[in-house]
């Protein structure tokens, strides 16, 4: 997607180790016209599938997750919510997830009432590293035993390990902008 390569060249700078600050259009402040034009961008990929939910984790993919209904004419966002623990009581998926950015474990969990087996889910997220936040989606959607149409991401970078993990799974991974490396501070996208 060309206007978000420009936006990420235009706006988006590097921060150590490997992370790609956004914060201007995606992660703080929300530039809506591009976040439309992303969902149309997941939409057109995915059009074939008799997608019913889409799935993504707080806080950073609800947005994304948003725009991308309405491409599909409003079906149901679900969002993943963050625990620093387990949770016990009620029915929930859980699913144990490695941040790559924080560099700690959180317990990613959705109420059981809002993904069930009659369900085809496309997940969709800001960013695909290693994979982890994506895997533990996909977990979820195992664990409801729904069907799993593939894997929307706004920028994966691809030197890192996210795609491989998903493909093994055999998984459709649709990302609109991949960057191949970071060189001396300049992003170089595939
Ligand atoms: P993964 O689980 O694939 O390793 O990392 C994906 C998650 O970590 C995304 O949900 C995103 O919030 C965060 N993330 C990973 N890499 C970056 C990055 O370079 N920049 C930003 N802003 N977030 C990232």
């Amino acid at each position: 997607m060309e206007t978000l390569k420009e936006k990420i060249l235009k706006d988006g700078y590097i921060i150590e180790p490997n992370i790609l600050k956004v914060d201007q259009f995606i992660n703080h402040q929300i530039d809506v016209e591009l976040f439309i034009e992303i969902g149309q961008a997941f939409k057109s990929h995915f059009a074939n599938q008799p997608i019913t939910k889409i799935l993504t984790v707080e806080a950073s993919g609800i947005a994304v997750a948003s725009l991308t209904s309405l491409a599909f004419g409003n079906i149901p966002v679900v969002f993943a919510k963050k625990a620093t623990s387990a949770i016990t009581a009620g029915k929930m998926y859980q699913a144990s997830v490695h941040s790559f950015t924080k560099n700690q474990d959180y317990q990613m969990i959705v109420d059981q009432r809002f993904i069930t087996k009659d369900d085809c889910v496309l997940i969709v997220d800001d960013f695909l590293a290693n994979g982890q936040a994506s895997l533990g989606l996909v977990s979820i959607v195992e664990q409801a035993g729904a069907t799993l149409a593939g894997v929307g991401i706004v920028i994966e970078k691809g030197f890192q390990t996210g795609r491989e993990l998903l493909e093994e799974k055999g998984i459709d991974v649709h990302s609109l902008a991949i960057i191949e490396s970071f060189e001396e501070g300049r992003i170089v996208f595939k």
